[in-house]
Parts: C-alpha cells; structure tokens; sequence
C-alpha cells in the first residue's frame, strides 16, 4: 500500500522551545523595530519564516561531523572531505571555501566585474546584484515573460528568457559582457526552477560568446527535484545526477551552503580556470582566510560535507517540496493570490493583489508582512519594492516588478501543525484585507535597504 500523506522524514532528537505572545506585546515589538522585520527579536517571533538560509536543523551524522572536525590551520581532514564533495558534486577543478554565499560572489564578482561590464542573469539574488554593482558593473536581469505573472502556471518559471539573453550581449558587446549567472532555482522571481532545457541553451549562447556561465547553486538539490519530476529526459536520473549534468554546462558556481547545504554557516566559489582562482584566492587570503578553511571552521566543513550528501536523499526531497506545496496550495484554495506552482524553498504571496488597495509606493508587500507579524507573529520578508525599487531623476519611485511576501521554509525545522497555524492567521488577514493600511519609509541605508530601513504605516 502507498500511502499518500507525506511524513517528515526524521525523528526530533533534540527541541527549541518557542515563547507564545499576543498582539498586543507584538504592536510593541513591532514599533520598537521601526515596522522592519529584521529588526525584531527572534525570540518575539512564533513561527520564523524570513528566509531559509542558515535555519535548518542539522541531521544527527551533521552534528556527529562537528565532533570530529578538523581545527587545522592549513590542509585539514575536515576541509579535504567538504572539497571532496564538491568536486564530485560539481567536477569543478578548484574549490574556494567562503564563509557564505555572498562573499564567494564578492570574491569572484570583485575580479571579473568593473567599471564598463555588464552581467546577464535569470534573475540576481539581492546580494549578487549588490556585489556586482559594488564593483562598479552592471547587473541586468532577464526573467521570461511568464516567470513575472504570478498567477500563470508553468514548470519553469526560473527560467532565463534565452532571446533577451541574446539582445542584450548584443547591445552590450559581448566583451563586455563578464558573467552569465544562472541562479538555480530563481529566488527572487519566485523559488522558481530552471530547465536541464534552459540551461543547455544560455550555455551554447555563453560558449559562442566566449563569456563565462556561472550557476548561484544555492538551491540546486531542489531545482534538481523539479526537473526530475517536470523533465521527461531526466525521469530516469538521481537528483545528484541531475546536478552534476547541470553543472557541466557551465564554468563554475557560487553556493551558499545555508541553503541546499543544510548548515547554518558556510559557503564556497567552486572555478575551472587556473588563472582566475588564483586571483580569486588571494583575494579569499586577504578578507576570507587561508586557501583551506575561508571564513569556516573545521567542524562546519565537515557539517556541509555531510549536509551537501543529505540533500539529495529522494525521502528529504519530496518531504522538502512536499511541505512547501501543502502550505501554498491551503493558501491558493483559501483565495490566497499566490506565485504558482508553488516553488521549492518558499511560498510568494502576491501583495499588490491581496492588497489591492495600496498603490505600489506605499508597499503592499511590507505591509502584509507587518500584518503577518502583528497577528500571527509571522516572520515573512518583502520582496518587492523594498528590496528591489529603484528612484528615478526626482527620487520617484521605480517599483519592482512584483510586490511579493516571502514565506520561506525553514529544512527540517517545522512540522505540519505549524504551518497548519500559519494557515489559521491567513484566514485572518484575508478578513481584515480591506483594512490594511499602507507604509512608508523614514529612514533608509545606500546599499540593500530592506535589512536596515525604518517605516511607518501611513
Ligand atoms: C542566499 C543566497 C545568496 C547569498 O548567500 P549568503 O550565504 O546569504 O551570503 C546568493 N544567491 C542566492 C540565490 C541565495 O538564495
């Protein structure tokens, strides 16, 4: 007999007691924080779903591996297993251990970007567009047509659109063109997947132009779930193969292990060319750490060594995107407007639906994510006009293209009975939508202005 319902995989061994609160002290919390959700204490936060990175719980081989890991300076036991498994994962030639994601991308990014180039990507993460554009280049995305409507259903949402693609190396001069970055799956468009299909076709584009493809692996365990279960031609193969097939198509990767590594720490910039990481390492020398730790420790190599075997497991897999799909489709049948299909590590409200109301420059997105907070104590992050608006000539408002509320999932963290809570609050907020009231902002940072700016409903 098959059962349908889909079990969490794994046993708790270990727990992390959460403090209740009312709505009420959450209005308090809440104020204190300048309405900025990162700006809350996590212990005034019931169910924590800002982001996936670095939350997940660790296996008990995970923990195991912090035991033995290897505290030497150089060359260390527990830094040749974690290149090992990269290797074998990505069969990239060299690999450059960073303490996360974003400075593998500040490393590699700080060497081939500058004034006068330009990077093409599916999509750029916040910190991979503020990487590049640190360095003085250019950061275009170039998303499909249908990867930007959130209620349109399609397999591949995350895909690069391939004819875009082409105009703008053209436009550009392909010279100047320094990087391709095809981020698995697409975070900011939607935790959508990209196709095996897709992903050949910007490669063959990336080799006739002579310009680099580089993956953001982040997340490329579930990408590989989707196109096992989306991708006829792949029916067949593991999720570990599927992987490594993608990765062929391309020059190298950055990761942040927070995610499909399963640690809370942890990253590393993985390169084929010689001559470009050992520029890269000696910039991984100066801000990072030596050439065999980065910005890890001994324990946590070994933590990622292990967690980059445990994501591929077919029982994680399911259950991962299983849960996630449970959560989206509540929400969907409740008349919840959301990205669809539902992504791998998230679900993505769409804002400016729900909050018909509020006109883009008042945030619709920021103000679901406070009224998430102040009734259900619901950490959600925006990701919209906060994160990606732009200002014209007379500082207006150029919003992003979506207003979007992030409900990321946490790896092994939560079980159905919380996301069964999270559903209960959304009843509620769909009973006060009319109410809710826009935001604006009072205060504000250069750079990634989601993380530090100060807002008020208006
Ligand atoms: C998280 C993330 C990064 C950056 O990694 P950090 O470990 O947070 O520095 C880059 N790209 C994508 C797609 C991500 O999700």
């Amino acid at each position: 007999m098959k059962y349908k319902t889909i079990i969490e995989p794994f046993r708790v061994k270990m727990v992390e007691s959460i403090r209740m609160t009312t709505e009420k002290e959450r209005e308090k919390f809440l104020k204190e924080a300048k309405h900025n959700l990162f700006l809350v204490k996590a212990e005034d936060v019931i169910i924590d779903l800002l982001t996936d990175s670095g939350t997940a719980a660790m296996s008990s081989k995970q923990w195991a591996g912090i035991m033995i890991g290897d505290e030497s300076y150089a060359g260390a036991k527990s830094w040749k297993k974690m290149e090992a498994t990269i290797k074998d994962l990505t069969g990239y030639r060299h690999v450059l251990p960073t303490h996360q994601g974003r400075a593998a991308e500040r490393i590699l990014y700080g060497c081939i970007g500058g004034k006068g180039k330009t990077f093409i990507s599916n999509t750029h993460f916040d910190t991979t567009r503020a990487n590049i554009e640190f360095s003085n280049a250019e950061a275009i995305d170039c998303p499909t047509e249908i990867g930007k409507k959130p209620s349109v259903k399609h397999p591949f949402k995350g895909n690069m659109n391939v004819s875009k693609l082409i105009s703008t190396i053209k436009e550009r001069g392909q010279e100047n063109v320094a990087g391709v970055i095809l981020t698995v799956t697409n975070n900011s468009g939607g935790g959508q997947p990209v196709s095996m299909k897709n992903a050949k076709k910007v490669s063959e584009i990336c080799k006739k132009h002579n310009i680099p493809l580089i993956i953001d692996a982040c997340r490329i365990a579930e990408n590989a779930y989707f196109i096992k279960q989306r991708e006829k031609a792949y029916k067949n193969n593991t999720y570990k193969e599927i992987a490594q097939k993608m990765f062929a198509l391309a020059d190298g990767c950055t990761m942040s292990a927070k995610k499909d590594g399963i640690v809370n720490m942890g990253g590393f910039l993985a390169l084929n060319n010689d001559k470009l990481t050992e520029q890269c390492k000696n910039e991984l020398i100066i801000t990072e750490g030596f050439i065999t730790y980065g910005g890890i420790s001994g324990r946590d190599m070994e933590a990622i060594a292990v967690g980059l075997e445990e994501v591929f497991d077919p029982d994680y897999l399911q259950y991962r995107i299983a849960s996630t799909t449970y959560l989206g489709e509540r929400l969907d049948q409740m008349g919840i407007p959301i990205m669809l299909p539902v992504g791998g590590h998230a679900v993505y409200i769409d804002a400016k639906s729900l909050y018909s109301h509020i006109p883009v420059d008042q945030y619709p997105g920021q103000s679901l994510a406070c009224n998430l907070y102040l009734k259900g104590g619901i950490r959600s992050s925006e990701i919209g006009s906060v994160m990606f608006g732009k200002k014209g000539k007379n500082q207006e408002l150029i919003p992003a293209p979506m207003e979007l509320v992030r409900l990321a999932i946490p790896r092994r963290v939560y079980t159905q009975s919380h996301i069964d809570y999270v559903i209960e609050v959304f009843e509620q907020i769909k009973k006060e939508k009319k109410k809710a009231k826009g935001i604006k902002i009072v205060k504000e940072p250069k750079y990634l202005r989601h993380f530090t700016s100060h807002f008020k409903f208006v």
